[in-house]
């Protein structure tokens, strides 16, 4: 299976693994016990430099080399990517805490978009109509911008960074990858597998650190799109400065997602459902459920709710009986334990606690335990932020209309989902909810790769969107030709020129 842990993360520069010369290092621990599994270089300035210049060099020859050619590194990649498939997944599951079967998940939604790279040819299909004036026909067609960068988040390191790096290089494009400090094994494994399937030396940098290696890559004129995903704060930060510098920018951002719960659901399902999206992958996903609104009869199954919440716990990733896995460090396990203190002053009823969790064998562990509370208003603090956590409210409503308006006036646009048996309701629901994805019967509504990831309103600063169809459109430009085909047709001015005779 997975070789013993690097001492140091490398950093991938021009083609070469190598060891950072800085003195700033982070340490990577294992949530699950604290215990250190590498540690992570903030890259020095020379550092980050010699990637992004690697990266703009490549960029002139890469951009020609024929788009059958790239699409093949991009078969290689998806086969060796199935073929360590359980590899990936454990270093995942290990450098995470994540249950191993979510890992498995993790890499399996990233597979898919690579699997969509392969098709680059037809994405980037350009368009062509002839005789736009006599003679002359116009057509169009799309080149890759450069150099692009991605910035990731720790929650989901193989599927994001995927989202990223192989649809921007199959359009042609070089690419500089920072992924989180805090997971930085895994896109290692990706991308040591991206070098074996055949990627020539420059294609794809990765380089380590935080804001500090952010700003450069946001500041330096060689770099033309960012692409980030992670928390909103950070994503105001890189949506500014990257603007500023008149870069392409694009920032998928935090959320806040509601699940509408209509009487005339089934029961059994909603609670199901709510179990897995509220506190599967211990509450640490963009498109976790975290405010579940029941309307009207419905709020009576809350005791029930509670109940089957009660019967699962967090536990180390390759414990089979664990529902999911720990925080990803302490400060982020102190954070939400803190929010569920804010919870109980601020009058909300607790009536699951999860903050004195033990797990036997991990007494070191950032473990939350499922917690939920009931008479939470909108103008609590637990409503108000993204917890992040394993905690679930519960918001109750009399009608749907009401449901509705609480969720458009939330300023998050992530995700939401509504639980009916009525067509009328979920047709409302679909067409007036002002949120990009939604789910009718489905908790995680989180589309395939031929879709976008569409999070809405302060979900998302951009205007295209990272993940699938809409990427091959942020990054490429559109090249239009105007071309007149026959030099003596005196014809075919268009308008626009006055044709000496
Ligand atoms: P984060 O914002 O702390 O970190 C994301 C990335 O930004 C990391 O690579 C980090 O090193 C870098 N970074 C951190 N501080 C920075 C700064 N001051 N300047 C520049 N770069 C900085 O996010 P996280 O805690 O890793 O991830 C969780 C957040 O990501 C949650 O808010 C979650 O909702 C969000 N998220 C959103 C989506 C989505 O698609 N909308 C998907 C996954 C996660």
């Amino acid at each position: 299976m997975s070789k013993p842990f690097p001492q140091q993360v490398p950093l991938f520069i021009d083609g070469q693994w190598i060891d950072s010369t800085t003195s700033e290092w982070i340490p990577l621990t294992d949530p699950a016990t604290q215990n250190i599994l590498s540690q992570v270089p903030c890259a020095t300035d020379e550092e980050m430099t010699r990637a992004i210049d690697s990266a703009a060099k490549t960029f002139e020859t890469w951009k020609d080399v024929p788009v059958p050619v790239r699409a093949r590194i991009m078969l290689k990649y998806q086969s060796l990517l199935k073929e360590h498939h359980d590899e990936i997944a454990t270093i995942l599951a290990k450098e995470t805490g994540k249950t191993f079967e979510d890992a498995k998940g993790d890499v399996w939604r990233g597979i898919e978009v690579v699997e969509h790279a392969c098709n680059v040819a037809s994405l980037q299909m350009g368009e062509t109509v002839e005789n736009v004036a006599s003679s002359i026909d116009c057509y169009s067609y799309t080149q890759p911008l450069g150099v692009c960068v991605g910035i990731t988040p720790f929650n989901f390191p193989a599927m994001i960074p995927l989202w990223m790096f192989p649809l921007a290089i199959a359009c042609g494009n070089t690419f500089i990858l920072k992924p989180s400090e805090q997971d930085p094994l895994t896109p290692t494994r990706l991308v040591e597998l991206f070098e074996e399937a055949g990627a020539p030396k420059g294609v794809l940098q990765m380089v380590h650190g935080g804001k500090e290696q952010v700003d450069i890559l946001l500041n330096h004129p060689e770099t033309r799109a960012i692409s980030f995903v992670g928390s909103t704060a950070v994503g105001h930060h890189i949506y500014r400065t990257g603007t500023d510098n008149l870069k392409r920018v694009q920032c998928m951002m935090g959320a806040k997602n509601h699940m509408v719960v209509m009487p005339d659901a089934n029961k059994q399902q909603v609670i199901n459902n709510l179990i897995g999206a509220g506190f599967g992958a211990a509450g640490q996903r963009c498109m976790a459920i975290s405010v579940a609104v029941m309307v009207g009869e419905s709020k009576e199954w809350v005791n029930e709710l509670k109940e089957a919440a009660s019967a699962i716990r967090p536990g180390a990733w390759d414990d089979p009986e664990a529902a999911y896995g720990p925080q990803i460090n302490p400060a982020a396990c102190d954070r939400v334990l803190s929010f569920i203190e804010q919870g109980k002053k601020e009058g909300a009823n607790c009536i699951l606690d999860g903050s004195n969790c033990v797990v036997e064998g991990f007494p070191n562990g950032n473990w939350v335990g499922p917690t939920i509370f009931t008479d939470v208003t909108t103008d609590m603090e637990i409503y108000r932020n993204e917890i992040f956590g394993p905690v679930l409210l519960i918001v109750t409503v009399d009608t749907l209309d009401e449901a509705m308006a609480l969720i458009n006036d939330n300023p998050n646009g992530n995700g939401t989902s509504i639980f009916t048996a009525s067509g009328y309701a979920a047709r409302k629901y679909q067409h007036g909810i002002q949120v990009g994805q939604i789910g009718i019967n489905v908790p995680v509504p989180v589309p395939l790769p031929f879709f976008s990831f569409t999070g809405w309103r302060a979900s998302f600063a951009g205007d295209q969107h990272a993940y699938g169809k809409q990427a091959v459109k942020f990054y490429t430009e559109t090249k239009t030709i105007t071309a007149r085909w026959f030099e003596d047709d005196h014809q075919s001015d268009m308008n626009m020129t006055i044709t000496l005779k």
